[in-house]
């Protein structure tokens, strides 16, 4: 399997941010019509989720509650500050993967893959890998 990197630059500390245009490019470059488009991100304060992109209040309400879980300060030691991104990284995951099914994203109507930054802005990536015939 092939592997493509797509940079993402956020503009803020916490904002999701819909890839799914992005992801769909990578799999349109290839001639894949049935597998598996699987996204990777290599950070360590940032995170991988799909979710719900036709009302913007949904990823707002999921900031907003991930804010509320996890407060910006507290006990923790992290000397570099920015533990409450690190936890909230963990909890949301590093990955996604999306059947691909006649060439498209098998996503439901109202899915989007969302880059989630917990510690922006940033210079951000992800990687993006198709498989299938
Ligand atoms: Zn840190």
């Amino acid at each position: 399997m092939k592997w493509t990197r797509i940079e993402i630059p956020t503009g803020s500390r916490t904002q999701f941010l819909d890839i799914t245009r992005s992801v769909e490019a990578e799999l349109m470059k290839t001639r894949i019509k049935n597998g598996t488009c699987s996204v990777y991100m290599p950070h360590t304060t940032a995170g991988l989720t799909i979710n719900e992109n036709a009302d913007p209040d949904v990823a707002r309400d999921i900031l907003t509650g991930l804010a509320r879980l996890v407060p910006a300060t507290g006990d923790y030691r992290h000397a570099e500050g920015n533990s409450d991104a690190h936890i909230k990284a963990s909890l949301v995951g590093f990955s996604v993967m999306v059947p691909v099914i006649d060439g498209r994203l098998a996503l439901g109507t109202w899915q989007a893959i969302y880059f989630c930054e917990f510690d922006g802005p940033r210079r951000r990536s992800v990687l993006v890998g198709i498989d299938g015939e």
